[in-house]
């Protein structure tokens, strides 16, 4: 197996998906880039039954190896990591608010200023496409441009970061602000943050954040 210490680590935040209430039995997948391409959890296995061995690793070609296989979502796993640089792990979910909103092909909008820690002044939704496709990849690179996460029509969400630690917390972060939208839209009309506002939160994370590089 290559990287035990990285497909435990990937095994691990998989679980936490679970547990956190990000994912539920099977759904969604996460992975991780190497040297000369990325691990990636199997398709089908439900995640409390998933352990090291079974991670499969996957080159930028999308030719994998060992017996089980891939995500059958390996295709947006694999053209982020050949289109984002800074994109070090993948974390696609089918949580209950994103995917709420994700199923009225609803946006999140700057309501709040923690949504500019998705790079920027909203989380666009990729339009429908059936699940595994290229098709749904190709909506997926769209609607991440500029931006570390989107939704995805009728299905869920989809984030990246550098690591497993900071892509695990970006979508924790990411349904949470759902959560909050779709409270706000029951009670009244949202007040969108205007883009100058939300360019300085921007400026200002800049800062934030670098404790924590
Ligand atoms: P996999 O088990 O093949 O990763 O599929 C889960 C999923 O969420 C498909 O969109
Ligand atoms: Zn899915």
């Amino acid at each position: 197996m290559e990287n035990p210490e990285l497909c435990q680590q990937l095994v691990d935040t998989t679980r936490a998906t679970i547990k956190s209430g990000l994912n539920q039995g099977a759904s969604g997948n996460l992975s991780v880039r190497v040297n000369d391409g990325f691990l990636i959890t199997p398709s089908g296995l439900p995640h409390e039954k998933m352990s090291a061995e079974d991670i499969v690793f996957m080159n930028l070609e999308g030719k994998h190896e060992g017996n089980l296989k891939p995500s059958s979502e390996w295709r947006f796993h694999r053209d982020i990591y050949l289109h984002r640089k800074d994109a070090g792990a993948v974390l696609h979910a089918h949580p209950t608010a994103c995917t709420t909103l994700a199923c009225l092909h609803q946006e999140i909008p700057a309501f709040h200023y923690m949504v500019a820690l998705a790079g920027g002044n909203n989380i666009r939704c990729a339009p429908y496409a059936v699940f595994g496709s290229q098709a749904l990849s190709d909506h997926a690179i769209k609607a991440l441009e500029n931006r570390k996460a989107c939704l995805l029509a009728n299905h869920g969400m989809l984030c990246l970061d550098k690591n497993l630690e900071k892509v695990f917390a970006l979508a924790t972060e990411v349904e949470n602000l759902a959560q909050i939208y779709m409270q706000v839209l029951q009670t009244g009309d949202p007040i969108i943050l205007n883009d100058e506002e939300m360019n300085l939160v921007q400026e200002k994370f800049t800062d934030y954040q670098k404790q924590n590089q």
